[in-house]
């Protein structure tokens, strides 16, 4: 039987890949909805590719595009929009596996239908978890659902942990970070830096908005609230190691002073292809690691004043309730004024430290809370910017 699968966030940096590792199997995988934002003209490719019953765009406009494409072609799919019709295909009966590679807090509500509907979940969309933890988790729990890493850093800690679960003497969880194009920068430099600079990742190529984060190690900040929910652990139990090669993905450290570690080529068709067949093995497309070609790793201690992410993050964990959903808010609006020139690379660090500071926070007991939350730091953001107070 082949796995059937529903992939949010079809045209992305996640999503091609994603279909470039099932495209080595297809005797594995098959497409039961594709999804995506507003980029109809790679969708209607994918579409003429796989074939699936179900193509659904976020934006009214894109999908009419897209389904005169289709009747066009001839082709037996059911064009869909909205969030609603995303939610549904990721939780429709016939579906194994759920991709979930759409960026943002957009992508909270497609992914928690997803796991009400006890699905295998293969988990990018780091900022789902970020503003939903607790209750994404809770629903995991309840539902039965399966989540397994994408994320190359939580894949490789899924992959070193002990069989018996956290408890069985795991001491600290290491997520690496590459440091990003700005690692070693001195104030002057970081105040001058421009999005062109900001989306060259040394070692990866990704998304915009993951390439800013990159940069700013809000990345990693959003990673390290992930793992507390992924694995069940406090912040304090994260620890976070530069790591300038990309090679070492994350590391597990036990009590006996053990540390194991997942190491490959940095490329996101390992982490994928070890998601998508969990827990046999496939290939994967990417090139297998060659060490004496490395030759060297380096590791050092992430700069926490040049670089405050880190500590926002902590403190978003640490207050609880709607503070992650709060923290995620106000970077994206930041994230998304940076790239459009309005606000400063640092301007990012302040909009998110005010909206930490100033955004009343509540429990987070409903989707509707963290979603009030989000709104309302997506506006005090959105007002620091405009009254460029922050820059
Ligand atoms: P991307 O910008 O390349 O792609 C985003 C995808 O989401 C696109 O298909 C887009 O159409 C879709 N999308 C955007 N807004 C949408 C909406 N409102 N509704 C539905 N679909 C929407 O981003 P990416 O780099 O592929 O990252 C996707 C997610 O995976 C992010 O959460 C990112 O943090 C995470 N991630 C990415 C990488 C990577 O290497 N790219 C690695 C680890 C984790
Ligand atoms: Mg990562």
């Amino acid at each position: 039987m082949k796995q059937q699968v529903t992939l949010l966030g079809a045209t992305g940096s996640i999503g091609t890949q994603t279909l470039a590792v099932m495209a080595e199997h297809p005797e594995r995988y098959e497409v039961f909805a594709l999804a995506a934002g507003k980029n109809w003209q790679l969708l209607a490719q994918q579409c003429l590719q796989w074939q699936p019953q179900q193509a659904i765009m976020v934006c009214p406009e894109a999908a009419q595009a897209l389904r005169q494409f289709v009747q066009a072609e001839q082709l037996d799919i059911q064009v869909r929009h909205g969030l609603d019709a995303m939610a549904e295909a990721a939780s429709a009966p016939v579906v194994d596996t759920v991709v979930a590679a759409i960026v943002g807090a957009q992508g909270v509500r497609p992914t928690l239908a997803a796991v009400e509907a006890g699905k295998r979940i293969l988990l990018a969309n780091k900022e789902a978890l970020v503003v939903a933890g607790q209750l994404f988790m809770d629903a995991v729990a309840q539902h039965q659902a399966e989540l397994i890493p994408l994320d190359s850093e939580h894949n490789a800690i899924f992959q070193c942990l002990p069989p018996q679960g956290i408890d069985a003497g795991v001491n600290k969880l290491w997520l690496t970070a590459s440091g990003g194009p700005f690692r070693g920068f001195s104030a002057e430099q970081l105040a001058r830096v421009t999005p062109a600079m900001a989306l060259k990742h040394p070692n990866w190529s990704m998304g915009q908005k993951i390439s800013v984060d990159s940069a700013s190690l809000m990345n990693k900040g959003l990673e390290l609230i992930e793992a507390c929910w992924l694995f069940g652990v406090p912040e304090s139990q994260v620890e976070v190691l530069v790591h300038p090669e990309s090679v070492v993905h994350s590391m597990v450290e036990y009590v006996d002073g053990s540390v194991l570690a997942q190491l490959g080529s940095p490329d996101m068709r390992t982490p994928i292809a070890c998601a998508l067949a969990w827990p046999e093995r496939i290939t994967s497309g990417a090139p297998q690691l060659n060490l004496a070609e490395v030759a060297k790793l380096r590791f050092e201690a992430p700069d926490d004043d040049l670089f405050p992410s880190l500590k926002l993050a902590r403190q978003a964990m640490v207050t609880g309730g709607t503070a992650a959903a709060v923290l995620n808010a106000g970077n994206e609006v930041a994230v998304a004024a940076f790239l459009q020139h309005r606000l400063s690379f640092q301007g990012i660090f302040n909009v998110v430290t005010d909206c930490l500071n100033k955004v009343p926070v509540a429990q987070a007991t409903t989707l509707d809370t963290l979603m009030q939350a989000d709104l309302l730091a997506r506006e005090h953001a959105e007002q620091l910017i405009s009254q460029g107070s922050l820059r």
